[in-house]
């Protein structure tokens, strides 16, 4: 069954389906070996152009004769607009959820069996229903059955952060369908992740490929929490206004009050977290797809399969588990390769709280601790004084040069030499527990250092002890940096249900003075009322978005006309707008100010369906007076 010489050439569909005219790093490698039959497992960072690595086998394989593809996708909330896209480009494609009556899915059921799909889109749920797995047989002995596309792939893995156990049955496609190829995709994996992920679902003889992870289009800022509301609001306002944006954070509870607050700014913010009706929270992801400039309030539930390209910032407001889910979250940001920012705001309380939840979580001891190293790697990024991609990059495995384009490169933090202070911090804390067997908290440990009467520390005479005062040159923003990032080092821990502080054993070094601390100095305390900057970078990046920047005031026109044309074909369709046609594509027509469809038959997103379907209208709205 693997023919590959009566296989229509990739690079053709490319043009004709998409109007794309080149592949994009290794997605030309990864088409050719998937067409031909060949097993792959593709891991390429959001925005690097997965899809196309299984649409275009698919529609291959199917003009070839193979029959369909099935894709594999965890959110039936997405199915729609996936398939939607694929509809407007001319591909038979279709999918299978519980969203539907049983008139359509059986509808859906016959397309597929007559061969006339070339993929068929369903979450994993469906796959390992008797049902499905008896058409999949049928389709299987008729030769029907193209290819396997599994998206998401990490979720299979419990080491993934979006672990989901119906990915375990997977594997099954191939127990029973072993010579059909399949293709497993994700954005994000560490090493163990990659492995659990081979096998898991048995890929052990499939190709591997690795695109390098960067997103140099993506701005990274980390800033100490000071009013971190405020903070954002100011970084939205200076930076971001009117623009797309999504701020995660922890809660529930704090989602809906940051959406409540920042709307009360007179930012266009809503909510979405798992807690809410199922209808609300749909409204507002469609919302979401579909406006321009809103400003989405989440928890984590949000985000996986978000294709929006236009995505112009990821704030976290609270400090995510690890590295991957920090990059996986603020990947959203930029997909369409146009300036974006990822801005995190974290402070002591993120990183006693993040311990705390992995302690206190019931997993066995050895799935903590690779989580403690998980966490203790992204508070290294977070207190890093050097260049932040660096670290992302080298965390997946990639050496890289400073990159120019994050806070740290961009405005070089003061530091100052914390040796000294670490060491008073130690030794009271050593003093705490010598003196009563038990610790105390930050706060209090902060007072003694700095000499401040409290009741508590009359009540434990702690202004007896030889620490008393011995901090008091220092501010208690810098003596909260030293705390948070002698945890964050790992001289320090937190216990209980107070957080009371304790020596671990590095921390000997620290005070015999066999390691030297530099730490970032802290930033200047907010100035209130004086609109100051948001503590980020000076040097914002292009209002507008690049996409508009270098139109002319007539391009600039053309490209709004086009944009309210494309929204009245977007509501008709029941699509959101990128999916009819993106910006960039707007602005290049806008700029090309193409005369006739010949003209437009060159502009990078108009392939030959589009121009078809669209191409007279868009000479209407540029040329018509
Ligand atoms: P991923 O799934 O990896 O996050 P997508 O498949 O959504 O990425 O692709 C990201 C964007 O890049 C999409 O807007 C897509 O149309 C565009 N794209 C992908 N490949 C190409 C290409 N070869 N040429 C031009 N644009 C591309
Ligand atoms: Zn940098």
């Amino acid at each position: 069954m693997k023919s590959p010489n009566h296989h229509p050439v990739p690079l053709d569909i490319l043009q004709e389906v998409f109007g794309y005219s080149a592949f994009r790093g290794q997605q030309a490698a990864i088409v050719d070996h998937v067409t031909e039959g060949g097993d792959a497992l593709v891991l390429m960072p959001t925005g690097g152009g997965k899809s196309l690595c299984y649409q275009i086998p698919a529609i291959a394989r199917q003009r070839a004769g193979h029959g369909v593809t099935v894709v594999v996708s965890p959110l039936i909330a997405l199915m729609h607009d996936q398939v939607g896209a694929l509809e407007e480009a001319g591909v038979a494609a279709a999918f299978l959820n519980s969203s539907q009556s049983l008139e359509e899915a059986q509808h859906i059921e016959r397309e597929m069996l007559a061969g006339r799909l070339s993929m068929l889109y369903a979450a994993p749920e469906r796959i390992n229903t008797p049902r499905f797995l008896a058409q999949l047989q049928s389709l299987y002995e008729r030769g029907k059955l193209a290819l396997f596309a599994i998206d998401e792939a990490h979720c299979v893995s419990q080491w993934g952060h979006d672990f989901r156990s119906e990915y375990l049955s997977l594997s099954l496609l191939h127990e029973r369908f072993p010579d059909i190829p399949r293709i497993a995709l994700t954005a994000t994996a560490d090493d163990i992740t990659r492995a659990d992920i081979i096998e898991r679902l048995q890929l052990e003889e499939a190709r591997v490929f690795i695109a390098s992870f960067d997103r140099p289009n993506i701005r990274y800022l980390i800033v100490e929490k000071d009013k971190p509301r405020e903070q954002l609001l100011r970084f939205i306002q200076d930076e971001h206004e009117d623009e797309a944006g999504v701020v995660y954070c922890q809660s529930r509870k704090k989602v809906e009050e940051t959406a409540e607050w920042l709307r009360a700014e007179g930012i266009n913010a809503l909510a979405y977290h798992a807690g809410m009706d199922s209808e609300l929270r749909k409204r507002h992801q469609d919302r979401f797809l579909r406006e321009d400039g809103i400003v989405m309030c989440a928890t984590v539930a949000f985000g996986m399969g978000i294709d929006k390209p236009d995505v112009r910032f990821v704030a976290h407001l609270d400090l995510p588990k690890n590295i991957e889910g920090y990059y996986q979250e603020t990947g959203r940001a930029g997909r369409d390769g146009e300036p974006a920012q990822a801005w995190m705001a974290y402070g002591l309380a993120d990183v006693v709280n993040q311990r705390r939840m992995i302690d206190e979580s019931p997993s066995t001891e050895e799935f903590k601790q690779v989580q403690r190293g998980k966490l203790d790697a992204l508070l290294a990024l977070a207190e890093a004084i050097d260049c932040r991609r660096v670290r992302l990059l080298s965390y997946f495995g990639e050496e890289s040069e400073p990159c120019g384009n994050c806070d740290n490169c961009l405005n070089p933090p003061a530091t100052w030499d914390a040796t000294q202070a670490a060491q008073m911090a130690l030794s009271c804390i050593y003093r705490f527990h010598k003196s009563h067997g038990y610790g105390f908290g930050a706060g209090h440990l902060i007072d003694v250092l700095r000499g401040k009467e409290t009741d508590k520390v009359r009540q434990y005479a702690h202004d007896q002890l030889s620490t008393w005062a011995i901090g008091a040159s220092l501010g208690e923003p810098q003596w909260r940096a030293v705390i948070r990032q002698l945890i964050a080092l790992g001289y320090v821990v937190t216990e209980g249900e107070f957080n009371t502080l304790s020596l671990t054993e590095s921390a000997r070094e620290v005070l015999r003075g066999e390691v030297q601390l530099s730490m970032r100095q802290p930033s200047a305390p907010t100035r209130r009322g004086r609109g100051s900057r948001s503590g980020s970078s000076s040097s914002k990046p292009s209002r507008a978005s690049a996409v508009e920047a270098d139109l002319d005031d007539e391009a600039q026109a053309r490209f709004d006309q086009l944009k309210a044309w494309r929204s009245g074909v977007a509501k008709s369709h029941g699509l959101p707008a990128y999916v009819i046609l993106q910006n960039v594509t707007l602005a290049e027509l806008a700029r090309v100010h193409p005369g006739t469809l010949d003209e437009m038959a060159g502009i990078s997103g108009i392939g030959a369906k589009k121009l078809e379907a669209y191409g007279e209208a868009i000479l209407e709205v540029l040329n018509g007076d």
